[in-house]
């Protein structure tokens, strides 16, 4: 096993990489979905593509959790919730899309497994490393009810969100429509709001490096995609909501 000290070396330099990312994301957008356009090498069936880049994150967790045998309390939920989310990422998700005939360019993917392994490999790390309790105190227990609250409600407001999206194709076609219910009404991307909330309650209730960097990352991937979706919402749809914002309700 690492030493703690290098490991969180590594975490606060994964940090400081993400956030040299964002200003370079916020010029180029991520090209799958929407956004998929030729020139970037070749290419992957979007759903193949989804299982392949999480199902590190689903595997790495368990391995560092059963492997290590650290089954204490708060270990046990930050697992339950890192698997949770990844089941439905990998397992669920990637067969409710409508998503016919599309494709991810292989260097996304690539991309995608790396950020997973690291991130993966990092939290895995710390949760089984990490000597929670036994006894707790009350600042310590307050943290503990906002990281699980924040978390629960950012990956049901993901989980419907992508839901609602989804639901908009009837049909085989590939096509777009204005999305329009719920926290639709005030922002392009609930779902990315969702998961932005989910991995800032997962930091919380973690309270180390790592999982300030999944947090930090979420941001750095999602923000940047928020803007480029809500901008393409507004050129495509002559009757889009003007007063609906790209991610934060009011504010961007
Ligand atoms: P999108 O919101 O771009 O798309 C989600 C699904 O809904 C896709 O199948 C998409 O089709 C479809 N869809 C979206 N908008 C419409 C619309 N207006 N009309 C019809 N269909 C629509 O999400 P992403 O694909 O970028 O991400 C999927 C999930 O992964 C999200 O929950 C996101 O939070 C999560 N994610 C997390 C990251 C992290 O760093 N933690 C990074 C990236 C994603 P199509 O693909 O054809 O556009």
């Amino acid at each position: 096993m690492i030493e703690p000290a290098l490991l969180q070396k590594i975490s606060y330099a994964w940090i400081l990489l993400g956030i040299v990312i964002f200003p370079i994301l916020l010029f180029v957008k991520q090209p799958y979905g929407r956004h998929y356009r030729k020139g970037w090498g070749p290419s992957l069936s979007n759903r193949t593509a989804w299982i392949v880049m999480e199902i590190p994150s689903l595997i790495l967790i368990a391995y560092f959790y059963f492997w290590h045998s650290n089954y204490n309390l708060i270990a046990s939920i930050l697992t339950i919730m890192w698997l949770g989310h990844y089941i439905n990422r990998t397992l669920i998700f990637p067969f409710r899309i409508k998503t016919k005939g599309k494709r991810m360019p292989l260097i996304i993917v690539v991309f995608g497994i790396f950020f997973n392994l690291v991130n993966a490999t990092l939290n895995g790390m710390y949760i089984s490393m990490s000597d929670f309790g036994p006894g707790f105190s009350g600042y310590q227990i307050m943290g503990m009810v906002v990281g699980i609250l924040l978390f629960m409600s950012g990956m049901i407001l993901n989980m419907l969100s992508d839901k609602n999206l989804i639901g908009l194709r009837k049909s085989s076609a590939n096509g777009y429509q204005i999305p329009r219910n719920g926290l639709f009404e005030w922002i392009s991307c609930p779902n990315y709001f969702g998961e932005i909330i989910e991995w800032t309650g997962f930091a919380i209730l973690a309270w180390n490096p790592a999982a300030l960097s999944f947090a930090v990352w979420t941001i750095v991937n999602l923000l940047p995609r928020a803007l480029d979706h809500h901008k393409w919402y507004k050129s495509t749809f002559k009757d889009y909501p003007e007063k609906r914002k790209a991610i934060i309700p009011f504010i961007l």
